[in-house]
Order: structure tokens, then sequence, then C-alpha cells
């Protein structure tokens, strides 16, 4: 059988399980913490493995796994696991597949609380290699027998740099290396990240999949792409059964059990809403996107724009390759070096300053003194970062009155000659 469109398939998904009862076409939110079993036998099965079940909400709810079963349709994946945040979900799966002596390969254009996780990692003596994953050289360059895996986003904020992620993909089945890809940028309504031989993806549910600002949430999923019988850090214990669950089995136990990060059961239900509109908001968030990039481009007062639907970008050709249906709807700029941000900030009157990406409403941020104001002058010069950029999450407003919000705040500024 053909397989539905995605958007077929995340409307219907919770009406046709078998969790729903009397004709509700949403899965319940069951807020119970425990889960009784009138046989004892039963629950020491649900313990051992042998059978399914809930038996404590931390590790699992009914809620939660409707929700993981959505997500896991949505990456045609063979399983998910649902996290408080993404930050939940990051550092739970790095933290139960990677031991003290393993290596792993990481893009150095990493959003900066993942960037921050990956110094505390090589604190408990994880080696790190920060690489430029825009040039698949610098991956094989970086290479060493006790790699586990290259960790990567798709593109990288606030510079927008696109991952050659077709190349690094390739690459990690030929070593039999993880690939483990943070998605949360280009979700895949306009990406295929299985297709591109990704072995695990990381979500941050908080931003485009729930959309709407009211709610955070995390996922992994594993792709069935990587053969978890060659990786060398599974647990005998968890070596159980079908060698496709080896690994979301043990970032399940010792991450999201060990270490808690759950997603509450109205969250799951929150973010599930979120997702049924995933490739609708996307589409427009994206066109948006490219029209707003393209109109600052060619305005006198800005003086760069960094967004890889535009064919001066320098991955343009790479996002050609693996953004069909669109570039993102992430975009940089930096002003005209007269005019000074803050202010211009100050004159934006639909478009909000605020810290967050992925949501209904256009954000603004001014990067260079919020997020990446514990880094130094010379490392935000290494990143791309300018003192003036402004970075910008497009919603899905009309166009056009984010057109005119753009140039009614401009022309309040004179190019100062
Ligand atoms: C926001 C974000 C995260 C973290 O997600 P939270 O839900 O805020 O914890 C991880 N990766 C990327 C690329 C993000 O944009």
């Amino acid at each position: 059988m053909t397989r539905q469109g995605i958007t077929t398939q995340l409307v219907h998904l919770d009406r046709t399980s078998n969790h729903i009862e009397q004709g509700a076409v949403h899965s319940p939110t069951t807020n119970s913490v425990l889960y009784e079993y009138k046989d004892a036998q039963a629950i020491i099965d649900v313990f051992q493995g042998k059978k399914p079940g809930h038996v404590y909400s931390r590790s699992s709810s009914p809620s939660v796994s409707a929700l993981q079963e959505m997500i896991n349709k949505l990456e045609d994946g063979v399983g998910a696991l649902c996290f408080a945040t993404g930050m939940g979900a990051i550092s739970s799966t790095l933290l139960a597949l990677l031991k003290q002596g393993d290596h792993l390969i990481v893009s150095r254009y990493l959003f900066g609380n993942t960037r921050s996780l990956m110094g505390s990692l090589e604190s408990f003596g994880i080696q790190i290699s920060y690489v430029d994953v825009t040039k698949l050289t610098e991956v094989i360059d970086a290479y060493q027998p006790n790699t586990r895996g290259v960790y990567c986003e798709t593109i990288a904020n606030p510079v927008t740099q696109v991952a050659d992620v077709q190349s690094i993909g390739s690459y990690c089945k030929e070593r039999d290396i993880l690939f483990i890809l943070d998605n949360t940028m280009t979700p895949s309504a306009i990406f295929d990240a299985k297709a591109m031989q990704a072995s695990l993806v990381l979500s941050s549910l908080t931003k485009y999949i729930s959309g709407h600002g009211n709610v955070l949430g995390g996922a992994v999923v594993d792709t069935g792409n990587f053969l978890w019988q060659h990786y060398p850090n599974i647990q005998q214990q968890y070596k159980n059964g079908d060698p496709s669950q080896w690994g979301l089995t043990q970032i399940k136990k010792k991450g999201l059990r060990d270490m808690g990060a759950t997603l509450a059961p109205g969250c799951a239900h929150a973010i599930s809403i979120g997702m049924e509109t995933l490739a609708l908001r996307m589409q427009k968030a994206c066109d948006n996107a490219l029209k707003l990039a393209t109109f600052l481009d060619s305005h006198e007062k800005i003086q760069d724009v960094f967004y890889p639907g535009l064919s001066n970008h320098p991955q343009h050709f790479i996002a050609r390759e693996h953004f069909q249906e669109g570039y993102g709807a992430i975009l940089s700029i930096n002003l005209h070096e007269s005019i000074d941000v803050v202010a211009f900030l100050n004159s934006l009157k639909l478009v909000i300053c605020a810290t967050h990406l992925g949501d209904n409403r256009t954000l603004a941020l001014p990067v260079a003194a919020t997020i990446y104001s514990e880094n130094t002058p010379q490392e935000r010069e290494q990143m791309g970062i300018a003192d003036s950029m402004i970075r910008l999450s497009v919603g899905i407003e009309d166009i056009d009155d984010l057109v005119t919000d753009f140039t009614q705040a401009l022309n309040n500024f004179n190019l100062s000659t």
C-alpha cells in the first residue's frame, strides 16, 4: 500500500488506534502515575520486558505513548520516545549511549545549549571533535577508531549553515557509526531524515512540531537505519528480542527512566494537537521566509541576509537537494552598520522581540548580545555572528503584513554617509 500523506496520517492516527474509546478522535489524557495489575504475575512480566504495559508514568504512560506513535509516524521510524523538553531528549539520548573514552564528531555550528552540553560530556571523559559539517572531508578527517557517531543539525541557527546531511549519512552508514541528527529546524514535513541515513532523529517538539509556543517537549526517533548489533555500548540486559529496539530500550532505561525528563500527559495532548497542522504551518512559514528573505536581500539598509533559499547562500546547492518543500523559516540579517539594532527592533510593530523559534508568530532577536553574550568577540567572529545580527523566526502571518512592518521600521532610519 502506498504511504498516506503525513497530514492524513496525523489527523487520523489517534482515532484509528486501539487506545481510543467511545468514538473519541483524540487519545485521552490519562493522568494516573501508577497502574494496577490484578494478577501479580502480569506486573512481573511487564517489568521484565516480556509483555508490554505501563507500570509507572516516569517511564511510560498511555498519553505519551500515543504521541510517540504520532512522532514515529512522522519520521517513518521503528520507534520513538518523548521527553519533557528538546534538551531532555538530547541529553538523555547522549548520556544513555556514550561512555568515557568514546569519541563523537560534532558540528561546529550547534544550538547553544547543545554546545554547552557537549562541553559537559567532554568533562565526563568523552572526546569531541568539532567540525564544519558543510564539508564531508572534515568529518572524514576527524574519524578515530573509538568514534561512535556524528552529531549535527540540518540547518544551524543563527547563521543558517546547511550540513551536508546526505554525504554524512552515507559515510556513517559505510563506517557503521551512529548518525544523530537534530531535525528541529526542518521537521519531516519538509525533510526526510530517514532517507538521508540518519540513525536517530532528535527534535525539540517545542518548536515547529507543536508550533504554538504553549508547550515544551522533545523526542528521539529511531529510523531503523542503524544496526544496534554493531554498537559496542548496548548493555547485555537490553539485548533481548528484536535488535531494532535495543538502542531505544537503552535510551528509555538509562535516559528517560534514570534521568527522569518525562513529558507530562497534558503536554503530550497539546503537542499532538499542534502536530496535526505541522505540514500546513511549515509550508506557509517557509513560503513567508523565502519572500521576506528576498525582500530584505534587496533592501539597501540590510547588509547581509542568511537564508538557504537564496541563491547567494554558500550551501544553496546542498539545500536545494535536501529540502524540496522549503528551506526552513529561520533567517538572519545584518543591518547596515549605521543602524542601531536595539532602536530597529523597538520600531517593529508586528514582529515580536523574543527568544524562541518555530512559532506561528514572527520573532526577532539580537543574537550577539543575548544568546551569545557569554562568548568572546573572537568566538562570535569565528561563528560568523556580527554585533548587528538579528535572527528572525518567520511565522505564518500574511506576508504583506510582515513586509509592511519591516518597511515601516526601516523607514525610520537614514543611512549616514
Ligand atoms: C530549541 C532547540 C533545542 C532545545 O529544545 P527545548 O525544547 O527548548 O529544550 C534543541 N535543538 C534545537 C536545534 C533547537 O532549536
